[in-house]
């Protein structure tokens, strides 16, 4: 090797360490030679995606041709959706394609982006590829240190990145907290609240929580992200999008592939905003096995951290690697967080109430064995 590519890289892709994928449910099965593991390492909706959006992806004959490389007739309804002009909504290839134009758009080399300790790992990646200056604020109770994140601001200061609720966490804050929190940004910093949990969070449950897509008006530097990902089932799909003032997303545009979302997702998102049904059965079971676990790590001492989100991340007070590579042997995959600073910690996705029975009965089995 005559070329060292490391010194051709730009200094921010140096820095980057990969992001690290829950591992697929069919590789473990192969390693292990278990028939069916359970697969509650990656925040997808155990009951998949409505069967409107699967009967619509059916009517997808002409993949030879290009997207709509605007995606007009999902924007529309999602714009009906918020309640806003169709000029507000940006697509994204999965949400995290937004907070990678939000970062291309705006993060020059070295302008700094401040996001919390315990952050989804994205921040950091989309920060980097840009070659800006990751700012990490200490965390307060696991989440969002609102206070520290404005202390943080300085002049060289681009974006701020708050998930809403957080994962790996599942905390959140109320809409008392962020406004006050927005009032003392300076408008020239962006803040990207990201709503990947948006639908698991809803006020019955969560009171104060807010939806920031209706906080437009006031905050012209706001940028607000939701997926389809997550309690609407299309993962595998990717497709996002974000909500901002048209100005802001005239410039996502810019940088954004022409044709960034594909047929397949644009049919599939759009057909599933029309299962309201689905979306509230997802959020019932969720609610349900959320319960389920914590009381179940409540009766077996372990800690967890409340949490508004679809996954719950459990406390084991000693490293936790040890567990998941047991746990995944006998079939049940579920994420180490140690990545993201929590090493004794292993964030489970709520699942089936199948699924979450079999993730306790392996719990107990390894805890016996495992000392
Ligand atoms: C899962 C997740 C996303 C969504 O990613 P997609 O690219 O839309 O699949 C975004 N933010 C957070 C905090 C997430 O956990």
């Amino acid at each position: 090797m005559s070329v060292n590519l490391y010194d051709l890289a730009t200094p921010g892709v140096q820095k980057i360490s990969p992001y690290q994928p829950g591992r697929p449910a069919e590789e473990v099965a192969a390693e292990f030679g278990i028939d069916k593991p359970v697969k509650l390492a990656s925040n997808e909706n155990p009951l998949g995606p409505s069967l409107l959006a699967l009967n619509a992806m059916q009517a997808v004959h002409d993949l030879a041709r290009y997207p709509d490389g605007s995606g007009a007739a999902l924007k529309n309804k999602i714009a009906v959706r918020h309640q806003l002009d169709v000029a507000c909504i940006t697509l994204g290839n999965g949400s995290n394609d937004i907070l990678e134009l939000i970062t291309r758009a705006f993060v020059n080399p070295g302008d700094e982006v401040i996001f919390s300790q315990h952050a989804f790992a994205v921040y950091p990646l989309a920060t980097l590829a840009v070659s800006g200056k990751p700012v990490e604020t200490t965390a307060l109770n696991w989440g969002n240190d609102l206070q520290a994140i404005v202390e943080a601001i300085t002049d060289r200061s681009k974006v701020i990145f708050i998930a809403n609720p957080n994962n790996p966490t599942g905390t959140w804050l109320t809409g008392a907290e962020l406004k006050s929190f927005m009032d003392q940004v300076p408008q020239q910093v962006i803040v990207v609240i990201d709503e990947a949990y948006a639908e698991y969070a809803t006020e019955d449950a969560y009171p104060g929580y807010p939806d920031c897509t209706q906080w437009l008006s006031d905050y012209p530097n706001l940028l607000v992200t939701r997926t389809f990902s997550k309690i609407f089932g299309l993962a595998g799909l990717r497709v996002g999008y974000g909500v901002s003032s048209p100005e802001l997303a005239d410039f996502l545009n810019r940088v954004r592939q022409p044709f960034n979302v594909n047929s397949l997702a644009l049919i599939a998102a759009e057909a599933a905003l029309d299962d309201d049904h689905h979306v509230k059965r997802s959020r019932e079971m969720n609610r349900a096995g959320m319960v389920y676990l914590a009381a179940a790590c409540k009766t077996r001492g372990l800690g967890f951290i409340p949490s508004a989100g679809n996954f719950l991340a459990i406390d084991f007070s000693r490293p936790a690697e040890g567990i998941f590579k047991s746990m995944m042997q006998q079939g049940v995959i579920v994420r180490p967080i140690s990545n993201y600073g929590m090493p004794d910690f292993l964030r489970v996705t709520i699942g089936t109430e199948d699924e979450n029975r079999r993730f306790i009965e392996v719990l107990d089995r390894v805890m016996e064995t495992d000392v």
